[in-house]
């Protein structure tokens, strides 16, 4: 069985369950997180009543493994914005808050209540988890290479700052499996568009490649990582603070999630959750 472990992330194998935790985050006994690998599929294959059984199975099934109840699940409906929300109240008392509208268009939610259980989902995605122990205030964010775009992560640390009075000095940013420089090949419209948004930092040699020659077409490879990074230091988090899982979804998609892998139109989801206790 591979061990995906590295300085930065543990890799926990079980026989029905398979999961990794940042180890920085380990340090703080005050929130429990993880990110899941393939044994558990949080999607809904866009057949929500069909699926949800299966769904609520596997919540059930890592609440218990990180020491939290399932029914502290917030999940909010991603759609590819930079839009992100506070919550500090659930909506069901007894079962998650999963797929409810108030969640529309949210891709990143923020709080500083304990019990409130942040989970965002992906498949080549990366997910954020972020958390000030000063003020006590988490976050969990979805982005993939639109929300790396419109800077969800920036947005993210706004609203930190605005609600909760984060110190940008104090936040810790984790940042899942997702695809990386070595698998995320974009056609010229996309290559454009990031140069247009990213021109600015100077730093567009590292951040776009040369990819392959596909049916005559040029092919870029993107670093959305380090974009991100880029992002997140411009706000004023810490290099050392800023961790990487370092790995890419789609090198090691027997193990992980990842649309581009599967190939198909169905792909399972990962989950990140991180929860104050
Ligand atoms: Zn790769």
């Amino acid at each position: 069985m591979k061990d995906l472990s590295n300085e930065n992330i543990i890799h926990i194998q079980k026989e029905d369950i398979e999961y990794i935790q940042f180890r920085k985050l380990l340090k703080y006994k005050e929130i429990a997180h993880c990110y899941t690998l393939k044994k558990l599929d949080f999607g809904f294959h866009q057949n929500v009543e069909k699926y949800m059984g299966n769904v609520k199975t596997n919540y059930d099934k890592i609440c218990k493994e990180i020491g939290i109840e399932r029914r502290d699940i917030v999940r909010p409906i991603q759609t590819h914005t930079n839009h992100v929300m506070i919550v500090e109240e659930k909506v069901n008392k007894d079962e998650m808050d999963i797929c409810l509208n108030v969640y529309q268009d949210m891709d990143g939610v923020i709080t500083n209540k304990s019990k409130l259980a942040l989970s965002t989902t992906n498949a080549d995605c990366i997910l954020f988890l972020f958390y000030d122990p000063v003020k006590q205030v988490i976050a969990n964010a979805h982005s993939g290479w639109k929300g790396t775009f419109s800077k969800i992560a920036v947005e993210v640390i706004k609203k930190m700052e605005e609600t909760y009075h984060s110190d940008p000095r104090d936040i810790i940013c984790c940042m899942s499996p997702s695809i990386r420089k070595c698998h995320f090949e974009v056609d010229d419209d996309v290559k454009t568009l990031c140069e247009n948004i990213f021109q600015y930092t100077n730093r567009l040699e590292e951040i776009i490649k040369l990819g392959r020659i596909v049916e005559g077409k040029q092919k870029y490879l993107i670093d959305t990582i380090l974009i991100n990074q880029i992002l997140l230091e411009d706000m004023g988090i810490k290099t050392e603070n800023i961790i990487d899982s370092k790995i890419c979804s789609v090198c090691e998609s027997e193990k992980i999630h990842s649309k581009r892998a599967s190939g198909t139109n169905t792909w399972g989801l990962g989950t990140a959750i991180i929860e104050l206790r």
